[in-house]
């Protein structure tokens, strides 16, 4: 099988599971229990994890509060943050409109309970424009949320500025960071955000799995409410071997990430050169610099991206499509039509995200299938015939 499809998640590297797997036997304890060895080995592995991962993401070590998942990161964010606001009487939340679902739906949950949410559009290249930030963002705004780079046009947003904007106008700033940690450099300092969420099976680490990182002096009401972990603020006994897992993950990859961004660059600017000779009517979605090192995006005009998915999982190559069918729904991609895309083009799209296990050898191969796919669907439309 040809991989690429390493946006959506990837697969635990042995080194990854060489360091969780004393968790699941010897090392079992549970990291509340300080009156025996077992539960105090679990601790300190518990700590050195959060050291590992403030390392890499350049934060304190007591800002980073583990969770299960970047889901639930960027739920805690938004909504704690949301909550805190109102209490002071900020009831508005700025957004865009190319956000993970994990962010853009709790904004329309929120805007149920009568929260105003404004939605950033994007121009064509997927970029958030600071000036649509500085003529949305007031007093009456608590939390700004734009991720740090899209999962599905891989376009880098310019944060350090919008974060900059949102502190001026006395407003949280929070990052959905799940695609960029591990693939690009990901500073919380430089980037001045107050929260940044990751997710561990984005970099090699289980599914199940992330982080908020949240700025000292910042106190979110909790998401979960129990016991004591996490200082108080996210119930639930810690899941140590993943945390563990999530943690040397992020080191491996960003240890390592100079020597792999290279290499994966590499395959994704032949499989865009390659794509835009090979096949005519195709259209690269995000933007051509600011973009992730691993994802390519192209639409391909006159055919369904899902057909073009089906034939190549027939030609064991795993990718992606543009349109939103995990969840059931026929509806393109809403970051594709952000960007302008018609529906009829954005139903044509496809997303290959490229990982440090791929090879020149894949992509070599990808594109020598993908050309007659594209060719023989393009045959049997009938969009195609009257262009
Ligand atoms: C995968 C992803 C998430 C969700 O992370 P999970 O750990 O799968 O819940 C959130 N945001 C972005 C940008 C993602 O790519």
């Amino acid at each position: 099988m040809i991989y690429f499809d390493n946006a959506a998640t990837t697969g635990v590297s042995p080194e990854v599971l060489d360091k969780m797997l004393p968790f699941f036997k010897e090392r079992f304890g549970n990291p509340s229990s300080q009156f025996y060895e077992a539960g105090r080995s679990a601790k300190e592995a518990l700590e050195n994890a959060r050291e590992i991962i403030a390392g890499c993401l350049n934060c304190d070590i007591n800002e980073v509060f583990f969770t299960a998942s970047g889901s639930e990161a960027d739920n805690w964010a938004v909504k704690g943050a949301a909550e805190a606001g109102l209490a002071k009487g900020k009831n508005k939340i700025i957004t865009s409109a190319i956000e993970h679902h994990a962010v853009l739906n709790t904004c329309k949950y929120l805007e149920k309970h009568g929260y105003e949410v404004v939605y950033l559009p994007v121009d064509e290249n997927g970029t958030v424009l600071p000036q649509t930030l500085k003529d949305a963002v007031d007093d009456k705004t608590s939390i700004v949320s734009i991720m740090l780079a899209n999962n599905e046009i891989g376009t880098i947003e310019p944060i350090a500025e919008l974060a900059g904007i949102a502190h001026e106008a006395g407003a949280l700033f929070h990052t959905d960071a799940v695609q960029a940690a591990g693939h690009i450099e990901t500073d919380f300092k430089a980037l001045g955000v107050d929260l940044l969420s990751i997710s561990g099976h984005k970099f090699h680490a289980p599914k199940g799995v992330g982080a908020l990182i949240t700025r000292k002096g910042l106190r979110l009401p909790n998401l979960i409410h129990g016991g004591g972990q996490e200082k108080g603020r996210r119930a639930g006994t810690e899941n140590v071997p993943y945390i563990v897992g999530m943690a040397y993950a992020l080191k491996f990859a960003c240890d390592n990430m100079e020597e792999n961004t290279k290499k994966i660059k590499a395959i994704r600017d032949r499989l865009i050169s390659g794509i835009e000779e090979k096949i005519p009517y195709v259209k690269l979605n995000g933007h051509r610099e600011q973009r992730l090192p691993g994802n390519v995006n192209f639409s391909f005009k006159y055919i369904e991206g899902e057909s073009l998915m089906l034939w190549l999982d027939m030609n064991s190559v795993a990718v992606s499509s543009g349109s939103a069918c995990a969840s059931g729904s026929l509806d393109p991609s809403h970051v594709l039509l952000a960007i302008g895309l018609p529906h009829e083009i954005a139903h044509g799209s496809l997303r290959l995200s490229i990982g440090d296990l791929n090879t020149m050898e894949e992509a070599d191969k990808l594109l020598e299938i993908l050309p007659p796919i594209v060719e023989k669907l393009r045959a049997m439309s009938p969009l195609y015939e009257n262009k």
